[in-house]
């Protein structure tokens, strides 16, 4: 072979590799779009990511709709939370799906809530104490030090099952490690003014965000997880929120603002939207957005008297 034939065989091998389904892009299903987002950093051009849920759903309470069972019987890898966060829905897509490489307990199969050590692990399990979550809080992602743990999880676990761009995802992984870890650094100087600060929440959502940045929980504006409140409860709220010493109220995107803001209302404690998840929130556009933006409306709320 001269080199000219042999120059042109190169061209032909490489543009039949582009054209190859072998080199097609891996089909990741992504539970939340957190997971989505992560998936899209480490994958790149070698992933084609779909999210099952939006920001403005509840994680807890999704429809096992039909488009999401074709999306998931196609798909390479699924993505989700666990912890039983998906309970209520994943179970049912995956049986309907019939697809063998997303089943739990294959590689196509990953839970972020298993690569982390999870809090509030219930020593008992009693339905009167509401829509408990037996494994542990499954709500990892508010913390960037999980996420970095989870994004080295994942990525190796899409080497595994993409070998051929296995250095694709440890260039990616190694990349989005430094820049993350960096940016903690930012987050948590920027986020020294919350430490100690006192909180009513919605849901228990934000443990691992609280956890990280000192903030304390005071009160729930769910008497019980999963359960709403009534006129009784809130009223006990508006008397119990002012001697907790709260100066702010947090809830998710996906929550109803009507009691944060009632109690707002009549007790001059601001309350704060935070985007929970990436697409929250405007800012929110992908994972660095999310931290940034989650910090900045809890300065703001610390900021304002709220009045
Ligand atoms: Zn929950």
């Amino acid at each position: 072979m001269t080199l000219r034939t042999g120059l042109a065989f190169l061209a032909l091998a490489a543009a039949m590799a582009i054209a190859s389904p072998a080199s097609a892009a891996l089909n990741v299903f992504a539970c939340e779009p957190e997971w989505g987002a992560l998936s899209t950093e480490l994958g790149g051009g070698d992933v084609d990511v779909f999210v099952a849920t939006t920001a403005r759903q509840d994680p807890h309470q999704i429809q096992a709709r039909p488009a999401l069972i074709s999306r998931l019987r196609n798909a390479d890898i699924a993505v989700c939370t666990g912890a039983e966060l998906e309970i209520g829905w994943m179970p049912v897509l995956l049986r309907q799906s019939s697809n063998g490489k997303v089943q739990p307990g294959s590689p196509g199969y990953f839970e972020a809530t298993q690569q982390v050590r999870l809090l509030e692990v219930p020593t008992r399990l009693d339905r009167a104490e509401g829509d408990v979550h037996p494994q542990g809080n499954p709500h990892v992602q508010n913390d960037p030090r999980y996420m970095r743990v989870i994004a080295a999880a994942l990525a190796k676990r899409l080497a595994e099952i993409d070998p051929a761009h296995a250095a694709g995802y440890a260039q990616r992984a190694k990349a989005f490690d430094d820049e993350l870890g960096q940016a903690i650094q930012r987050w948590q100087m920027a986020a020294a003014p919350l430490k100690g600060v006192n909180a009513v929440i919605y849901h228990k959502d934000w443990v691992y965000l609280f956890a990280w940045l000192g903030i304390n929980e005071v009160a729930t504006i769910e008497p019980k997880p999963g359960v709403p409140p009534g006129g009784a409860y809130l009223a006990q709220l508006l008397d119990e929120v002012p001697k907790r010493q709260a100066k702010l109220i947090v809830y998710a995107a996906y929550q109803d603002s009507r009691a944060p803001d009632f109690i707002a209302d009549k007790t001059h404690i601001r309350a704060v939207m935070l985007p929970f998840t990436v697409g929250g929130s405007d800012a929110a556009k992908d994972l660095f957005g999310f931290y940034d933006d989650t910090i900045k409306r809890l300065l703001a709320g610390l900021g304002g008297n709220g009045g």
